[in-house]
């Protein structure tokens, strides 16, 4: 299974413009929402409810056309679902769209009328923050419903989510580590941080403590020396870090660096990182990475630190509850790789599985 779809020229002609695509997987409900007053174009996903109420982040981005949206909103809420049904937690998968630059064309009205909308839903999905939108934006949201997690730390939300999504990350590391080489440990390991934003620099801190011998890469060069002389990390100025002799490679920046360029080059014995959709394909490149004996840590498990500090607000959970939560990435991880070695699938596969199996068994649970 892929989170990744086709492309098509013509999606009405080739008959795939919502139940034929390639991201659409039995999805429970999709809503198109529109406003003439605020300009609003919104589509919510809801994939699944089976474990819990859809929870999923708003993206508002300025996509090329409506497929895009489309396709976006179906995808994206197909991989919520397996998130929470991995991580554990009782909520299902969903996700929003608004059409539109936010830089441009978001305004409060227009972000109210898409809480009306939310509210409309009555509950079967919850929104949050994503590219484009943000805390301020769910304040704003929660003045109209309740179906919303996220909110700004001073009105008794939970905060940034960076730093837990880093120590989730951490910890999916460490027990990849463990399964690797025998010891959790990571001093002396060499680790190359590709992306030092929130995620990238909170990791690199947890790396630090640790003793690991950290490189870091980015395209902001202002972060990359602020970063470099806060932690006393190198800064890598070579022209191809896939090439590069490393011991662990954690790509916290974009998606799809894994692929079937690099995997060739890689010389990284662990992948793990916070950047969502890592694998360009997920069953080919999977499949290579086990070929060529590189330990995947699957994306969607150990980045899930961000998903568990929204449900916690939700579920009135304290700091320690929210960190015992995400210290427990570290327990899963284990349990999925030593699944992946037993059965001879890729590790990103054996997720999927043990995932689909905790959607499985509360359906027939909620059939009897
Ligand atoms: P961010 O925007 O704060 O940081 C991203 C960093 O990547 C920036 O410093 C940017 O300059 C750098 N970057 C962009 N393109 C690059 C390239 N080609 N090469 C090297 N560096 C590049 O984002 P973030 O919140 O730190 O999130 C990082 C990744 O983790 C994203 O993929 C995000 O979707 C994912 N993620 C984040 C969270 C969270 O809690 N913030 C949770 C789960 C997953």
């Amino acid at each position: 299974m892929s989170f990744d779809d086709i492309s098509t020229s013509n999606p009405v002609l080739d008959n795939k413009l919502v139940y034929g695509q390639k991201a659409f997987d039995g999805h429970e409900q999709i809503s198109f929402f529109s406003d003439k007053d605020t300009g609003l174009k919104a589509i919510i996903g809801i994939h699944s409810t089976v474990l819990g109420p859809a929870l999923g982040g708003v993206r508002m981005w300025d996509y090329n056309n409506e497929w895009e949206a489309l396709n976006d909103v179906l995808r994206l809420s197909r991989g919520m679902t397996y998130k929470s049904a991995i991580t554990g937690l009782s909520l299902g998968g969903g996700k929003a769209v608004i059409i539109g630059d936010a830089t441009k064309h978001k305004t409060p009205a227009l972000i109210r009328k898409f809480a009306e909308k939310v509210n409309k839903l009555g509950g079967i999905y919850i929104t949050t923050e994503d590219v484009g939108t943000n805390p301020a934006d769910m304040d704003i949201i929660r003045k109209t419903t309740p179906y919303v997690t996220g909110i700004s730390e001073g009105k008794g939300g939970s905060g940034n989510p960076a730093p837990i999504s880093a120590f989730g990350v951490f910890m999916g590391m460490k027990a990849a580590a463990m399964f690797k080489f025998g010891s959790d440990v990571l001093e002396d390991k060499r680790i190359f941080v590709q992306g030092i934003g929130q995620v990238g620099e909170a990791l690199i801190e947890n790396l630090m403590n640790e003793g690991a011998k950290v490189t870091i890469a980015d395209i902001n060069e202002e972060r990359l020396q602020a970063v470099s002389k806060k932690y006393q990390v190198e800064i890598y100025r070579g022209k191809d870090l896939y090439t590069e002799d490393m011991d662990i490679y954690a790509p916290c920046a974009l998606g799809a660096t894994i692929n079937k360029v690099t995997i060739p080059k890689l010389k990284a014995k662990i992948i793990a990182g916070s950047a969502n959709n890592q694998l360009e394909d997920e069953i080919e490149n999977g499949r290579l990475l086990k070929k060529n004996g590189i330990l995947y840590a699957p994306d969607f498990l150990i980045n899930a630190g961000g998903l568990i500090n929204v449900y916690g607000e939700l579920e009135n959970n304290d700091r320690s509850e929210i960190m015992r939560k995400t210290e427990d990435i570290y327990n899963t991880t284990l349990k999925i790789l030593k699944r992946a070695e037993k059965e001879q699938v890729s590790t990103n596969i054996a997720a999927m599985d043990f995932a689909n199996e905790r959607i499985e068994s509360k359906r027939k649970e909620l059939l009897k």
